[in-house]
């Protein structure tokens, strides 16, 4: 079941240039107790795009176009205060560094409390209770003791676990995880993705994966978008997208991961275009070794090329790049 829809989101920055536009006709869904995996380089438009769904933009930035719709209601039309009741309650965000989340000053259970009092009234001894049972969830051992530790008396792991638990305690709908394990090292990393996606399937709660480890894609993720320069490029269930990428960026990608395709690894020759550049046509086309006379004007559209398999290019998509 669908529980979150972002259509045709067109959003850009106030720069000391004037306003240049950051995100396309961006479109994906969310649904209960799947893994969406936003996948592209840094500055792709991945991190805005959750941004703009919690509504958590910097101040120079602006949405100009597009819906964001959760149980009915288009978030974009929501004032502050009412979005505060659904930040944090029903979608949660697991932030790539734990810090950003977690108030230094103040213990591990009085932030989880908080959260408990806040946005399930509860107080006293059942949110106390409830903060234990959240802690021994997410595995964090000598739950009732940790309660009373700092921020910094936890590991990166530790951390992370405390702030999944508070997503827990809300049960938060939807996690948005924005490179979650990014900073931790890799057998960490695995049982944080392990819970997560244990989370999931008990609590059938629908989570974004932001990230551009594709180790991690193949591993966890239900579904693919694929996003490039603002733009989503390629779209489909992680199966087809690992066996069939038709976007020649999405090849490019999954052709410089080791182990993959039985290839030889590749790279992606130039760099991402920054906001400020204006590029014409397939943003795409400079880097692109398939490049045709028509990618330079023409913006390629998404279209299906196969059931549920959305991919925007001008190569036949037959030919698989
Ligand atoms: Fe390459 Fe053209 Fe396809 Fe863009 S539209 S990815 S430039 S072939």
């Amino acid at each position: 079941m669908k529980i979150l829809n972002v259509e045709n989101l067109n959003l850009g920055f106030d720069c000391e240039n004037g306003f240049r536009q950051a995100l396309w006709d961006v479109s994906f869904s969310l649904e209960c107790g799947k893994i969406l995996a936003l996948v592209g380089e840094s500055g792709c438009g991945k991190t805005i795009s959750a941004m703009s769904i919690l509504g958590l933009l910097p101040k120079k930035a602006q949405i100009t176009s597009g819906v964001i719709t959760f149980e009915g209601v288009d978030l974009l039309t929501l004032n502050n205060k009412s979005m505060q009741n659904i930040r944090g309650k029903k979608i949660a965000l697991i932030p790539q560094d734990p810090m950003t989340s977690l108030n230094p000053l103040f213990t591990i259970g009085y932030q989880l409390l908080e959260v408990i009092k806040i946005h399930q009234s509860l107080s006293g001894e059942l949110a106390y209770k409830k903060a234990i049972e959240a802690l021994e969830a997410v595995q964090i051992p000598c739950a009732e003791e940790r309660l009373n530790s700092y921020p910094h008396e936890l590991s990166g792991g530790m951390k992370q676990r405390a702030i999944i638990a508070m997503a827990l305690a809300c049960n938060a709908e939807i996690l948005i995880a924005d490179e979650p394990t990014t900073a931790l090292d890799v057998t960490i990393q695995a049982q944080i993705m392990d819970l997560i996606k244990n989370i999931k399937n008990e609590h059938n709660t629908a989570v974004l994966l932001i990230t551009h480890d594709l180790a991690l894609v193949r591993e966890y993720a239900d579904t693919v978008a694929v996003m490039y320069a603002g733009r989503i490029v390629e779209s489909a269930t992680a199966h087809e997208f690992f066996n069939n990428p038709c976007h020649p960026y999405s090849a490019a990608l999954l052709n410089s991961i080791p182990g993959n395709r039985g290839k030889i690894l590749e790279t992606i020759a130039g760099q991402p275009p920054s906001i400020q550049q204006d590029i014409s046509g397939c943003r795409f086309h400079p880097r692109c070794k398939f490049v045709m006379e028509h990618c330079l004007k023409d913006v390629p559209e998404l279209s299906e090329v196969a059931p549920g398999h959305f991919c925007a290019c001008f190569l036949d998509n037959n030919i698989n790049p």
